[in-house]
């Protein structure tokens, strides 16, 4: 059985994510420009892979990568509302511009989590790069750090989604598009 047949629906094609992931880089670019020191990008692992890796190739600044780790999604469809975080942090982030980027903001309470950690890092701002925002489930307000922004791919409608490094039970990550599973397979 082939990986599309598992597939409902697709919510975003592969073009589409890559001409609006390409946009959001022309964005960091601009807005970084005439910063003293170009931002360090941070991924969350392992759901930002594959945007991360879109999204730093269309930066033309000379930017530092590093990843960290935040789990709240054990092989379910629902968050336990206290993610571990393991950092991961190769980078001193003290005085930095942090650009954290993730997957999917749903609930807000990983990013909430991994902003206050790297603000108790010492990082001076921190901003925040997500491909998709949920609003509709938030439970936490994110706040970012000193002159933070907020970038965004797409806003998602409120459906479990896989793809483009999004995974339901640690498969489907591969997909180079963003979908929704038909019924059968959520189990
Ligand atoms: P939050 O802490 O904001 O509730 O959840 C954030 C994490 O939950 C995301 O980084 C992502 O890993 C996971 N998540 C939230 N919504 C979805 C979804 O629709 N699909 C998948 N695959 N993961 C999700
Ligand atoms: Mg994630």
């Amino acid at each position: 059985m082939s990986l599309d047949s598992h597939i409902e629906k697709v919510l975003w094609t592969q073009d589409q994510i890559l001409d609006r992931v390409a946009q959001i880089a022309s964005q960091i670019t601009h807005d970084f420009q005439a910063a003293p020191d170009p931002p360090l990008i941070v991924g969350v692992a392992t759901g930002a892979f594959l945007f991360l890796a879109d999204l730093v190739r269309g930066i033309q600044l000379p930017i530092s990568v590093d990843l960290v780790r935040a789990q709240s999604y054990g092989s379910g469809t629902l968050s336990n509302g206290a993610p571990t975080i393991s950092f991961d942090l190769k980078f001193d982030v003290k005085g930095k511009h942090v650009i954290l980027v993730e997957d999917i903001v749903d609930t807000g309470c990983t990013l909430s989590s991994l902003i206050a950690h790297l603000e108790s890092k010492g990082a001076s701002a921190v901003s925040v790069c997500a491909f998709l925002d949920k609003p509709a489930r938030r439970k936490v307000h994110i706040k970012l750090v000193g002159d933070g922004k907020f970038y965004k791919g797409f806003e998602c409608p409120d459906y479990f989604v896989v793809g483009y490094g999004m995974d339901f039970a640690e498969l489907y990550r591969n997909l180079p598009y963003v979908g929704v599973l038909k019924p059968e397979h959520y189990k």
